[in-house]
């Protein structure tokens, strides 16, 4: 019998699941616990980390999962690692689900980086204002330059002062619309955005908005992921549920 552990946090994850809970698999939904309250899920939830590779076999023997869908954050390179060393130990064919990452089209003026210290480094001398859309993690970094003024926008209010000297905070909840990202550029008189390559949907209104309002976007280049097989929709996770051979590694 299938028995999923789908390890979430991202808008891909939830709508598999709601694929998952209307096939009638038998499923498991994993959340990090990063956010105060996380969606609900028409699948039994569970909430926080496993306590590393180690852990993560141990849950997965115990709780006799046959199949592990790793449809996290595709910056989110600590816990695939760990789901790869889990799944090889344990014996659990593991399947990514993972979103293409975005390309520039024409209007768009973007500046690849490899990381968040180079995004860092790609940063004007001269005093800017910059939308750092990167959610809550690796924001300290961003204190090398203080000159700034920073916009930031976070699932929940911060739980202490910013790391940064000029900083604002927005609290919101995407999806985003092109329309609302526009607004705020406009309304906050953005120079220039920072962001991840997540790509997907949700996150790539500010892309957009950026474009139409010639905003430069410094763009972070996603970490290097374990070799897994691939899906890239639903229907490719679905199929390799199904057993189908038909997915590259
Ligand atoms: P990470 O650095 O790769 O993971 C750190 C630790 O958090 C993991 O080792 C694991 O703890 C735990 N963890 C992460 N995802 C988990 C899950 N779905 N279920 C149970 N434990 C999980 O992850 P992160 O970048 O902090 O992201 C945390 C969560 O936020 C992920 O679910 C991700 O999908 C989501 N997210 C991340 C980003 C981003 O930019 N990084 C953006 C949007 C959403 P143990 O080692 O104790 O098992």
């Amino acid at each position: 019998m299938t028995r999923v552990l789908l390890l979430g946090g991202t808008t891909e994850a939830s709508a598999l699941a709601r694929r998952l809970a209307d096939a009638r698999v038998e499923a498991v939904f994993s959340y990090a616990g990063r956010t105060e309250s996380p969606g609900t899920q028409p699948l039994p939830t569970r909430i926080g980390g496993f306590g590393g590779a180690g852990g993560l076999a141990e849950y997965i023997r115990s709780a006799g999962f046959t199949h592990v869908i790793d449809a996290t954050h595709p910056f989110a390179v600590q816990m695939s690692r760990n789901a790869a060393a889990a799944c090889a130990e344990t014996g659990t064919p593991l399947c990514a689900f993972e979103r293409e990452p975005w390309t520039a089209g024409p209007g768009d003026e973007w500046r690849h980086v490899a990381d968040v210290g180079a995004a860092v480094d790609a940063l004007p001398d001269t005093p800017a204002r910059i939308f750092l859309a990167i959610g809550k993690q690796n924001l300290a970094a961003f204190g090398a330059k203080p000159q700034h003024h920073y916009l930031l926008r976070l699932v929940d209010p911060p739980e202490g002062p910013l790391p940064l000297p000029d900083a604002d905070a927005l609290i919101a909840r995407g999806p985003f619309t092109e329309a609302e990202d526009l607004r705020l550029l406009i309304n906050h008189r953005i120079d220039l955005i920072v962001a991840k390559n997540s790509g997907g949907a949700g996150a790539r209104a500010k892309l957009d908005a950026a474009r139409l309002h010639q905003v430069p976007v410094v763009l972070i280049d996603r970490p290097a992921m374990p070799p897994r097989r691939v899906a890239r929709d639903v229907d490719g996770v679905m199929a390799f549920l199904a057993h189908r051979a038909d997915l590259g590694v």
